[in-house]
């Protein structure tokens, strides 16, 4: 959440924040500003607004012509203060230009204390408070400054902040809000995400907790708190520019859906060895498995879905008990943890903040941990034991899609590979497992010539106001997915149901023409979920209904029948969430939406 860019280097700085924040709106759209000194001057200008990046890019082009090199951008999703201008980033406090990412919890605390010496704030955010503390501490020292202000501070931040006498430095430090950098030969550039970043190097660090970061033009140097200089590690993406753009496509969230061949691919394959699942080349080996009598998994919204599939996989295939935890309930409460406990996460950006507090409760009580994460070098996989990284490249879109699919990819990689080490199944069996997993990859691409299909049965819902995903087994975990990916990007309220579930209260709300989206794809428990489907459908329903390839149904069940291609039901989850992706993004795009930026909502979220 929020999108942070600092730039100091030998062209416009300008330029290369409004382009930078562009890169990075998809992690929050309120508002929008930046701070740059003019010139080599010590003068700092500030230019905000409410709204998207493209109104803070005319206001620039209308207010902006002094030449600068060298500033600080912001992208804002609001936590504490209303959608205002003066709410909006950067905050200036006496010598002191910031910008912020993250929650200052104690601000309330910390605002009564410079009250009492007569210092007050313009704007209701906590990061303003920070402002005011820094520049409190600050007697023309940046990095002593920052040490104590930070000392000051309970919560997570990501800071790039400027000091009036130092014109063409940009100070950086966090604390649980990601930070990446790099120098390449034209300036030194810091941000929340790498996509801000690609455009000048393909090599970047991440700025680890507790460092402080000084960025000039020719250099970057990094020191702890102690002032022990830091030489920074650094990572190289294996992806370009182009991956980060929309390629043609109407929106990031579509050209995400027709990346899943190539990310399944990508993830699946270099694990594969002599037909087996293979994951030493990850550093993960069969102890690990061995040694567990049970597994958790936890995660937030959609990763937390792939892991109620992985849940049902691992289960099935090593007969370990596994629960699927939400993370943020997880971590308050006191949940029974120890060392045969086999702790899994899952997030794609790898900075989502309750996915974070989970692990490190997990590890704290002894758990051995594996992560599941799309972001090289990230805080969750820095800290996990062991991470399992998915190769989905960039994800844009607020709605998560080709992340969530390798994910899944991971969860079986993760069961098949425990299931050997634990010779739950024999070598052969899983042989057969990793062919049909492969064999998803084909299937993905098949499903994503359904889009016409797909676009024309959803005008149906184009005008619902409530609806339902209804499912069994892994169909249920599935509705779960299919339901948040519409209601989140379509603003249709809806509804994930155990199909069975739904006459010990729910089918009340089942009234002529309410649209269910039955998902009848699990051979073991097809002939009740039809039961299901009639029950609704004798109660006024429209029906759209998703199964196997060659399943004939009685016409009078359903309005639509979607069928997968042939696909073993253990793996139709792969196929059903290219359905239900293209079901949520024709349904928002035919009620005139933003796909790719739904209200309220922001991605990767580093905030509690
Ligand atoms: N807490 C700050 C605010 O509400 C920063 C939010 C963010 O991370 O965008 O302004």
């Amino acid at each position: 959440m929020c999108g942070i860019i600092g730039f100091t280097g030998l062209d416009d700085a300008k330029e290369a924040l409004i382009d930078g924040l562009q890169s990075l709106e998809y992690r929050g759209y309120d508002s929008a500003g930046i701070s740059f000194f003019e010139g080599s001057s010590d003068k700092i200008d500030t230019i905000k607004t409410v709204g998207k990046v493209s109104c803070l890019a005319d206001k620039v082009e209308e207010e902006g012509n002094m030449e600068t090199t060298c500033g600080i951008g912001h992208t804002r999703w609001a936590t504490h203060g209303g959608v205002t201008e003066v709410n909006s980033h950067p905050h200036t406090a006496g010598r002191v230009t910031l910008i912020h990412n993250g929650i200052i919890e104690n601000y309330g605390e910390l605002a009564e204390e410079l009250a009492k010496e007569g210092i007050k704030p313009v704007s209701q955010t906590d990061s303003e408070i920070a402002a005011m503390v820094i520049n409190y501490y600050y007697d023309g020292n940046p990095v002593e400054a920052i040490k104590n202000a930070t000392k000051r501070f309970e919560g997570a931040y990501g800071f790039c902040i400027m000091f009036k006498e130092y014109p063409g430095e940009i100070y950086a430090i966090r604390n649980g809000s990601p930070l990446v950098a790099t120098h390449y030969d034209g300036g030194s550039v810091i941000a929340s995400d790498v996509v801000a970043l690609i455009k000048y190097s393909k090599d970047y660090f991440v700025l680890q907790e507790q460092q402080i970061a000084r960025l000039t033009k020719t250099d970057i140097t990094i020191q702890d708190m102690d002032g022990r200089e830091i030489d920074p590690e650094y990572l190289h993406v294996s992806w370009d520019i182009a991956a980060a753009r929309k390629g043609g496509y109407d929106y990031f969230m579509l050209k995400e859906i027709h990346e899943q061949p190539e990310a399944l691919q990508k993830t699946i394959m270099p694990r594969i060895k002599d037909g087996m699942p293979y994951l030493l080349d990850d550093g993960i080996d069969d102890d690990v498995f061995k040694n567990c009598n049970r597994v958790v998994i936890a995660g937030c919204g959609t990763a937390m879905h792939a892991g109620l599939v992985g849940k049902n996989m691992m289960e099935k295939l090593t007969r370990i008990p596994v629960s699927v935890e939400i993370a943020s309930e997880y971590r308050y409460a006191d949940p029974i943890i120890d060392d045969k406990t086999l702790f899994m996460c899952i997030s794609q950006s790898g900075e989502t903040a309750d996915t974070i507090a989970a692990l490190r409760l997990a590890k704290e009580k002894g758990a051995k941990t594996i992560s599941v994460v799309n972001v090289k070098g990230s805080s969750i996989a820095r800290e996990s034991d062991y991470v399992l990284y998915t190769h989905a490249g960039p994800e844009i879109a607020v709605a998560s899609t080709k992340a969530y699919s390798v994910q899944l990819s991971c969860m079986y990689l993760l069961a098949f590979r425990m299931a050997a080490a634990r010779k739950s199944l024999v070598d052969d069996e899983i042989k057969e497992l990793v062919k049909l997993l492969k064999k998803t990859i084909t299937d993905v691409t098949k499903l994503l010539k359904y889009d016409s299909q797909i676009e024309n049965i959803s005008t149906m819902l184009h005008k619902a106001s409530n609806l339902f995903f209804i499912g069994r087994g892994l169909d249920y975990a599935l509705s779960c997915e299919g339901s948040i990916k519409l209601k989140e990007i379509s603003y249709i309220h809806s509804e994930a149901y155990a199909a069975g579930e739904l006459k010990h209260g729910t089918i009340s709300l089942i009234t002529d023409n309410v649209p269910v989206i039955a998902l009848a794809t699990q051979d073991n428990v097809y002939g009740k979920m039809i039961s299901n489907v009639q029950e609704v459908r004798s109660r006024g329903a429209s029906v759209i209904l998703i199964t196997n390839a060659g399943v004939s149904v009685d016409p009078a069940l359903c309005d639509h029948q979607i069928m997968l291609p042939k696909m073993d039901d253990r793996f139709a989850p792969f196929g059903a969430a290219i359905i239900l992706q293209y079901i949520a993004y024709y349904t928002a795009v035919g009620r005139g939406l933003n796909v790719d930026q739904p209200r309220n909502l922001a991605k990767s979220v580093t905030v509690e």
